[in-house]
């Protein structure tokens, strides 16, 4: 789900749809409602450019998302047509061997590599035969008031309009505009944490023969004390490398030279399969992007201040203290986040797209239990999410630590 979306029971917006649009590259979409055909439902984004600056060609997609690609009628088929099956995972040590980890125990691919922008494109096909669905490109939004329920957006020609909708759902991601507003609300919590380290992207590309210059039916990680490589594979035979390192040694490395050493010293291996001159100008042609981490909680300190004043009969001081710890992923039946603009997770356990997929497939399913009140979808949206979404965020943390782990300790 890309940008932000609004449900209606009834409205009229114009249609501003791009006669030539190209396909965006953000990768989710949220599940059509053709069981409640009352909900008109309207997607803004800011661009419609071929590629998205700041994010990885190339994506996991696990059980996880795919229950719900499936829900929208996306097949088996077509997800495997549009990627390459991955088994698990491959450690590279500093000796030069593969330590492989298989996802599922018994060796049957259940990660799929795939393109964002292909993606992407099978999400929107899907959403374009909804005729309750209107997409409204390179519109921004500025602000929103979750009372009122009207909002602003910047179109792409400048022009500032603004509307009204019953309920407003932020897909925004990690810098989510529509979070900004309700953090600027009372009683709103949320903690963002940059990791230390930023990344670039580079590439393996095919053998002569157009072969896989490695195994191809993993997901490999060379890990060193400093810096992390990891691979993907892409149908087209080629690999997606990311690197990560902490920014300072980004500025640091300024020649080839120094490149070639870091290369040299940390991944040997992977000198021949990208090429020397294409490390060097692909390298330096590249600027690091950030790694952010959002959780919408509680601070802990709040907590563990409540849990020891608790026998204390402060009643009222403590529901108001309750109270003012009551952060949440919706505004009563006004306005919800989803995705990164709830909670953005590192890269290394592979589950942003899918967790923002699987918080879609919750959504849809309390629509009905709820029959559409969105005042109850809502705040048991974020009862059974929250903590599932916080878990999922730690785990993408420490997945980067146990890979950390298992080179260190030489396995
Ligand atoms: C290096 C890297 C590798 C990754 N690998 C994986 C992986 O293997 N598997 C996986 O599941 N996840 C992976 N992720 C995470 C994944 O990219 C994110 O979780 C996912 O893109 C989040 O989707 P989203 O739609 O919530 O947000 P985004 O993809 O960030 O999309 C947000 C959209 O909102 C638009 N927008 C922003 N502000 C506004 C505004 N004010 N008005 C209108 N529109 C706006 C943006 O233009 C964009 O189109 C990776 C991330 C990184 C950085």
């Amino acid at each position: 789900m890309s940008a932000f979306l609004t449900l209606h029971h009834q409205i009229e917006f114009g249609n501003q749809y791009p006669k030539n649009r190209t396909r965006t590259t953000s990768p989710m979409s949220f599940t059509p409602h053709s069981e409640h055909p009352g909900i008109f439902t309207m997607k803004f984004r800011i661009s419609h450019t071929k590629a998205t600056q700041g994010r990885s060609i190339n994506l996991i997609l696990s059980e996880r998302g795919i229950s719900a690609l499936r829900l929208v009628g996306i097949t088996d088929e077509v997800i495997k047509r549009n990627s390459t099956p991955v088994k698990g995972k491959m450690v590279h040590t500093e000796d030069g061997r593969g330590i492989s980890f298989l996802t599922d125990g018994k060796g049957r691919s259940v990660l799929y590599s795939v393109l964002r922008k292909d993606l992407n494109e099978v999400l929107l096909t899907v959403a374009e035969k909804n005729p309750n669905v209107k997409f409204f490109y390179k519109h921004k939004l500025l602000s929103c008031c979750f009372k009122t329920g009207k909002f602003k957006v910047q179109r792409h020609d400048g022009k500032i309009i603004e509307e009204s909708t019953d309920l407003l759902i932020g897909c925004d991601g990690a810098y989510s505009a529509v979070r900004r507003q309700m953090v600027q609300m009372l009683r709103f919590d949320y903690h963002q944490s940059y990791f230390e380290h930023g990344y670039i992207e580079l590439c393996f590309p095919s053998t002569e023969s157009g072969q896989f210059a490695i195994e191809a039916d993993y997901f490999h990680f060379w890990s060193r004390k400093q810096v992390m490589l990891t691979a993907l594979p892409n149908p087209n035979c080629t690999f997606t490398i990311t690197l990560f390192m902490p920014f300072e040694l980004f500025e640091q490395i300024n020649t080839p030279e120094k490149l070639l050493q870091l290369f040299s010293e940390n991944f040997p291996d992977a000198i021949p399969l990208i090429g020397k001159e294409k490390l060097v100008t692909d390298f330096f042609n590249a600027s690091p992007n950030a790694l952010v981490s959002i959780k919408v909680s509680s601070p802990p300190f709040v907590l563990s201040f409540i849990s020891t004043f608790q026998n204390l009969r402060l009643t009222n001081f403590l529901s108001t203290l309750r109270f003012s710890q009551c952060s949440s992923y919706h505004v009563e039946d006004k306005a919800l986040i989803l995705g990164d603009a709830a909670h953005a997770m590192l890269p290394f356990g592979g589950q942003g797209v899918n967790a923002g997929l699987e918080d879609c497939e919750i959504l849809s399913e309390l629509l009905n239990v709820y029959k559409c009140d969105f005042r109850k979808v809502l705040s048991e949206f974020t009862k059974c999410r929250q903590k599932d979404a916080e878990i999922i965020c730690d785990f993408a943390q420490s997945t980067y630590h146990v890979v950390s782990v298992i080179i260190m300790s030489g396995l």
